[in-house]
This record gives structure tokens, sequence and C-alpha cells, in this order.
């Protein structure tokens, strides 16, 4: 009888955390659901996956930590994202994403209906904001003051992971305001960890096999990082970027 009872409150508790995490999971608003294990970490010589299996432990929300990765196009920047995204879910943390992109979209709206505060609190609530592609559009002056705000307010508080395929020295023109983009760089960095991707595009991995494409990783880009390099930073260890700085 208690062995039956036992029995049937754990299966009662792990449907609510199945449900809860597929509530998460739809809230977070991903735009395909990634899981980590399905990251093929021998493909990125320069990544071993060891640092990112210790994010995955998501310990890094708890200290209101930063993760920036950075590389060039199809290099998995948005999958290792989502992927940490899902395992916060599965630790209870909630998690939202957007594209920068689409968050100026929706400043623009906002000024419009006069609700701007309104949506940096909202973006303030979940304790892990997932800001995927910055760099891909320029940010009008309005949107770069509201990414400022919104990194400001989570500073410490709230984690934010950051993809991007510009270096951190480019973020002057993607904001169009090096004043504006050091501070913003000064808060995401302060505590944070920061992976380099680096390779050719995992999307174009079979076509170039195929001989369709020539070696794109071969071309040289503004902004492909070199090699990283450890340093300390606000007393995290950090693997920052080749880049020229901030
Ligand atoms: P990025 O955001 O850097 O442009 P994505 O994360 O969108 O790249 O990756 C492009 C596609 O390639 C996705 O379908 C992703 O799942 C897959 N992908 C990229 N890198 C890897 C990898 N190392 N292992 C497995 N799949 C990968
Ligand atoms: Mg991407």
């Amino acid at each position: 009888m208690w062995s039956f009872w036992i029995g049937s409150r754990a299966l009662e508790v792990s449907a609510r955390v199945e449900r809860n995490v597929a509530m998460k999971t739809r809230l977070a608003r991903f735009p395909v659901v990634r899981a980590h294990d399905q990251f093929d970490f021998s493909f990125q010589p320069a990544h071993d996956g060891e640092e990112s299996r210790e994010l995955a432990t998501a310990r890094f929300v708890a200290h209101g930590e930063n993760i920036l990765l950075l590389g060039p196009p199809g290099v998995g920047k948005t999958h290792l994202a989502v992927s940490l995204g899902v395992a916060a879910i599965m630790q209870g943390i909630s998690v939202v994403f957007f594209t920068v992109a689409d968050l100026v979209d929706l400043v623009q709206q906002d000024v419009k209906e006069d609700r701007l505060d309104r949506r940096l609190h909202a973006l303030c609530t979940p304790k892990l904001l997932i800001l995927d592609e910055m760099g891909y559009v320029p940010l009008d002056q309005r949107s770069a003051q509201f990414l400022f705000r919104l990194i400001s307010r989570r500073y410490q508080k709230g984690s934010i992971i950051l993809t991007s395929n510009k270096s951190y020295g480019e973020w002057g023109d993607v904001v169009s305001d090096y004043v504006l983009a050091t501070a913003m760089l000064d808060r995401l960095l302060h505590f944070s960890t920061t992976i380099n991707i680096r390779g050719e595009s995992y999307r174009l991995r079979e076509k170039r096999k195929a001989g369709v494409f020539h070696d794109l990783a071969a071309m040289p880009m503004k902004g492909n990082p070199s090699t990283p390099r450890k340093t300390q930073v606000g007393g995290q260890n950090e693997i920052t970027s080749g880049y020229d700085g901030l």
C-alpha cells in the first residue's frame, strides 16, 4: 500500500517537473530547441567542450555571470546559446531568447506605444536572457540606449548569454557610439566568460565537402577571432578573444 502511494507520488512529481520544463521552454521562445549533447565539439578544434559542459551546469546564472559566444556565421553560436538555455531550464531557471534584431523592432514599436519601461522591466524578469546575433543589424540610437539600460539593470543580477559575429572593437560601429559601446562592454564583461568559436561554417561543411564551395573558413573575415587567450577579468577566469579589446 505504502509503496504504491510512494510510487504514484513520484510519478506525480516527475509529471509536474516535466510540465514545468515544457512551460518554461515555451516561454523562452527559442527559435529551435537544441541539446548540449547534440553539439559536435570535435568539429571545433579551438573549443574542447570542457568549459561549455561546466557552463551547462548553469552555475553561472546563480552568480549573475554572462557568457559571450563569438565567431563567424554557422559555427554553432546559436546552437550553444540555446542548449545552455535548455540546460538552465532543466535546473528550474527562467529563460527568454531574443535576437538583437527582434529587440530593435520591439523598441521601435514600444516607443510608439509608450511602453518602453514596461518592456525593460519584462526583460529584467527572467534569470537568464539570451541575446542572439549582436552585430548583424546596426542599432539606432534609441535601441542602443535601451540595450545599455538593459545590460546595466541586469548587471550582477541576471545573466545574459550574448552571441556575436563582431569583435569587441567593432561594437562602436554596431551601436554608432563608442562611449556607449565601451560602457556596455564594461558591464557585460566584468563577470563573464567569452568563448571564441572558430573554424568553418557547420552549415556549409557538407556543401564544401561536395566541392560546391571553396573553403570559406580560409577567407579573411573582418572580426574573425584569433587564438583565444586566458586572462583574469573581474576576478573571473575568462577566455578572451584575440580581438582588439574594448
Ligand atoms: P551560428 O549561430 O554560429 O551562425 P548555428 O548555431 O545557427 O550557427 O549553427 C548552424 C547549424 O549548424 C545549426 O543547425 C546547428 O545546430 C549546426 N551546428 C553548428 N555547429 C555545430 C556543431 N559543432 N555540432 C553540431 N551541430 C552544429
Ligand atoms: Mg546564430
